[in-house]
């Protein structure tokens, strides 16, 4: 096959304590699970079906324990963080069943769904895509993935985000509204799963804004901490 024009990269996450790396498809996002977050965006935390939204691939920044380094994105004043626990998927397919879902699962790492939050609300008030909000160049800084081959499944775990060393989100990913199993096979009655895809499963409470030079600190029990600052 010749290409009209240069082929897209491949767009990968490193697998922790290996030399091989996770190539990333899909981005699926998980909206309000928790429901301390759902409370603080304006929403009761009742237990609807879940809903999705989307990142592209390109998205993905791969972040680590040493830290890096992403940039304040445009047209934004309030640029937010949201700590989450991240789901790499190996096995694709469709109307998977609760109890088959986490058969699908590659593993787990530590991601940041940074987002535009004054471009999100002002589209979701206005009955808009959130594109705008959620989906932009390195809008997931993710840290390397821990298979589920060396640590098993994660059922409670604490999970944490500061800034500037000060506390702004603590949970326990016990505190999912829609489980990791849940969240997949929902996901999968609409849209046919495949190796490679990733869901980003929810934040919880304390997202807040962040500013040219500040320094995250996220951080799951059993998947270790990322580090990313905001580029001045
Ligand atoms: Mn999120």
């Amino acid at each position: 096959m010749k290409y009209a024009i240069p082929t897209p990269p491949i767009y990968t996450l490193a697998i922790a304590d290996s030399d091989e790396a996770f190539p990333v498809n899909r981005v699926y996002c998980v909206g309000r699970n928790y429901a301390a977050h759902a409370r603080e965006m304006g929403k009761d935390p009742d237990r609807d079906p879940p809903f999705f939204f989307m990142k592209p691939a390109c998205a993905v920044v791969q972040a680590d324990k040493k830290g890096i380094e992403i940039s304040y994105p445009p047209m934004t004043k309030n640029f937010h963080h949201e700590v989450e626990l991240v789901v790499t998927i190996a096995k694709g397919g469709k109307d998977i069943a609760v109890e088959d879902a986490l058969a699908h699962v590659h593993g787990y790492a530590v991601g940041l769904d940074m987002t535009r939050r004054d471009l999100q609300l002002d589209a979701r008030d206005k009955g808009r895509p959130w594109e705008f909000g959620k989906s932009f160049a390195q809008s997931a800084p993710i840290g390397p993935v821990s298979p589920v081959s060396k640590i098993g499944h994660l059922s409670n775990a604490t999970i944490s985000l500061t800034v500037n060393d000060q506390p702004r989100q603590s949970s326990d990913i016990d505190k999912l509204i829609w489980s990791v199993a849940e969240s997949i096979s929902y996901l999968s009655q609409y849209e046919t799963l495949e190796p490679g895809d990733i869901i980003m499963t929810g934040t919880p409470e304390g997202v807040g804004a962040v500013v040219a030079g500040d320094v995250m600190h996220a951080h799951i029990d059993g998947l270790g901490e990322i580090i990313v600052k905001v580029a001045k």
